[in-house]
């Protein structure tokens, strides 16, 4: 193993236990398999056996069902027995928070129970408890008790067993003692597993989920390395990121957590958590999976040391290069030399509208800070924030405060002609002109302070291919910016959103950018982008989509606020209100409030120890009820679903977190 996975260098899945779960084999090599959640009442048997049937249609080979208390568990059987009698033999799994009961009833009927560690036999009460060691001891003595008996039906039925950490719901004891970290989320999960091993049950998943995709990886990363230092073993591992939202967001979230981990061979089964109907969310697993199905992989130079940590996120440090580096916020290129004669109007696109009538600019919140037009110069003034990058020839004579070159590695060695204060070099990445362990043009553009490097490869493995060339800057002490480059050539809106966000949402999850730079095979058009029966943003044309990606990858990365963060639960039978609806109502009057994260929440009983690190929450409590939190405090209880929303802006407008829409 590789500091965390098979390889770091090459695509290689991760070893790891073979599981079975009724017939279906997972682990050890099996195929990635994806899965997906029910959002009908368990209660009724029939909404819930067609809507299994749907997912199972759209490709789920594994499907969870909520069991919230013993009469849903029961319920299973009859959902089980009617999909059994219609020829559905696809695996179910029982969903249980709370109640050991209902699980240990559950585990006698489906093929699988996913317990969550953080409230399987703790109640949270988000106190923070002082254990002495032997106190802490008591309390693992104290599980045990509650959790052998499930583990010994599991073993006796055969069942399949789920240790799922998510990271908003660690109990109170693990928080005490190891924080709202990825160490806690790994430790928590441990604990459980400690026991069934003891048990000699190996029949074991495991998860280690988040909204936050910077902490789900890490915490990933971490638990495989545990297992295999305290092990010398892996269970297999089911991948996905809680609460991702709906839409692109939802997707781009979702992606970036699990996509950064599929790179690096990790993931068994993956679920995308989408607040939208679930057959919705198996084509997106599909396509993050099928990445995956041929993977060839260019041959990388070995890593001797790691000269970052994979378990905790800092910044790679640059210098400034204008406004690009050192601690600025990411930069947005927009890539437009696709476009035959660029006009204002192109700019709406990339967040600059032009009035006429006023004669001014106005700027949006996602506004790229540079667009790339190839070989073209602008033939209209251009609002005063938005700088343009050339080619060299065309960047000969243009007025340099607003024009700067984008070089080749070898254009820029041999150039007579170069800007004073910034230059774009586009560096391959262990493709022609850095082959392995070549590093004359680096070492020619190292430390020169107009420098910034465009790195992109056109490798299968171009994501660990540039991160590979990111770690030789670092052994190198070379620390020019850098701007992640990455052009898809997918078909479909989720095949570039997933592509995108995959590529350069690993690297910026690893510290590793200074700007992003997204951009297209020559045939893409149009057509790609257009949306169908989705709740995506609308969008006017392939560069507005690209542009609001590179954003969305930096929202999700955590590394530049553009807009408000919406942390909804994708729904199950649990949930007391129609939440894809109430997403929708919610992102309209919101949508316009940077950096607010708004949690929307299906059901009480989960929602709050779920919603992570929200500032404002809206929680279904009830039949035609909400409750609304300000951090994880309860402001308003049980408000009238008719009011509930202006509710929720009033408390924007109490806590100053409210402005008025433009
Ligand atoms: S928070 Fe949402 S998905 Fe989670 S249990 Fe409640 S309703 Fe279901």
């Amino acid at each position: 193993m590789q500091f965390y996975c098979e390889s770091l260098t090459g695509y290689r899945r991760l070893r790891t236990r073979e599981v079975r779960i009724g017939d279906l084999l997972l682990g050890n090599g099996h195929p990635i398999r994806v899965q997906t959640m029910t959002t009908t009442d368990t209660m009724d048997t029939m909404a819930t056996v067609e809507q299994t049937i749907r997912c199972i249609e759209a490709g789920a080979e594994l499907v969870r069902i909520t069991a919230p208390s013993k009469k849903e568990a029961e319920n299973l059987q009859a959902i089980r027995d009617e999909l059994r009698k219609r020829g559905y033999n696809t695996p179910l799994i029982a969903d249980i928070h709370f109640t050991p009961n209902a699980a240990e009833i559950a585990a006698r009927i489906v093929e699988k129970v996913r317990v969550n560690p953080g409230n399987y036999v703790d109640k949270k009460k988000f106190e923070q408890i002082e254990y002495t060691d032997a106190e802490y001891a008591e309390e693992i003595e104290r599980i045990r008790e509650r959790f052998t008996p499930l583990v010994r039906i599991c073993k006796e039925h055969g069942t399949a067993m789920r240790i799922g950490t998510n990271h908003g719901s660690l109990s109170d004891r693990i928080m005490s003692r190891y924080g709202d970290t990825a160490n806690g989320m790994v430790e928590s999960a441990m604990e459980f597993l400690r026991i069934a091993r003891d048990e000699n049950f190996h029949n074991i998943v495991l998860s280690m989920k988040s909204s936050n995709p910077q902490v789900m990886v890490q915490a990933y990363r971490l638990l495989v390395k545990t297992m295999f230092e305290e092990f010398g073993e892996c269970y297999p591992l089911h991948l996905g990121v809680t609460e991702a939202g709906d839409g692109e967001d939802g997707r781009i979230k979702s992606a970036i957590g699990i996509g950064t981990l599929l790179e690096d061979g990790i993931g068994d089964t993956i679920r995308v958590s989408l607040t939208e109907d679930p057959e919705l969310e198996i084509p997106v697993c599909r396509d993050l999976v099928k990445r995956y199905m041929a993977p060839a992989s260019t041959q990388l130079p070995a890593y001797t040391t790691l000269p970052y940590s994979p378990f905790e996120y800092q910044r790679r440090k640059s210098f400034a290069v204008d406004i690009i580096g050192a601690k600025q916020v990411p930069v947005v290129i927009a890539d437009l030399s696709k476009i035959e004669k660029i006009t204002s109007a192109h700019l709406q696109s990339v967040g600059y509208h032009y009035d006429a009538g006023t004669d001014k600019w106005t700027i949006g919140d996602a506004a790229a800070d540079f667009i790339f037009t190839g070989h073209q110069l602008l033939d209209f003034a251009l609002p005063g924030t938005l700088k343009v990058i050339t080619y060299p020839d065309a960047w000969e004579g243009a007025d340099s405060t607003t024009y700067f070159p984008l070089f080749a590695a070898s254009g820029f060695v041999q150039a007579t002609h170069r800007h004073a204060k910034l230059n774009f070099v586009m560096v391959d990445c262990y493709n022609d002109e850095t082959p392995i362990n070549d590093y004359t043009h680096l070492d020619h553009l190292a430390n020169d302070p107009t420098v910034v490097l465009c790195l992109s490869s056109t490798n299968q493995n171009a994501m660990q291919s540039i991160r590979r060339m990111v770690a030789e800057l670092m052994l190198r002490d070379i620390k020019n910016p850098v701007v992640l480059m990455t052009d898809s050539q997918g078909h479909t809106p989720d095949e570039h959103l997933i592509h995108f966000a995959t590529e350069t949402g690993a690297l910026f999850l690893d510290g590793f950018g200074d700007g992003i730079c997204l951009g297209y095979a020559a045939n893409a058009s149009m057509e790609n982008v257009q949306v169908k029966g989705r709740t995506y943003l609308p969008v006017k044309d392939i560069y507005q989509f690209t542009n609001n990606t590179a954003f969305s990858i930096l929202q999700a990365t955590r590394t530049r606020i553009s807009k408000t963060e919406y942390i909804s639960c994708p729904s199950c039978g649990r949930t007391l209100f129609d939440l894809q609806e109430t997403t929708a109502r919610i992102r309209a009057v919101t949508n316009h409030l940077k950096g607010v994260k708004i949690a929307i929440m299906g059901c009480i009983v989960n929602g709050p120890g779920e919603m992570a690190d929200a500032d404002f929450g809206y929680v279904g409590s009830g039949p035609g009820k909400i409750t609304l939190y300000k951090n994880k405090e309860i402001v308003k209880r049980n408000v009238d679903s008719e009011v509930a929303v202006d509710e929720l802006i009033n408390l924007l407008k109490e806590n100053g977190a409210w402005i008025d829409k433009a």
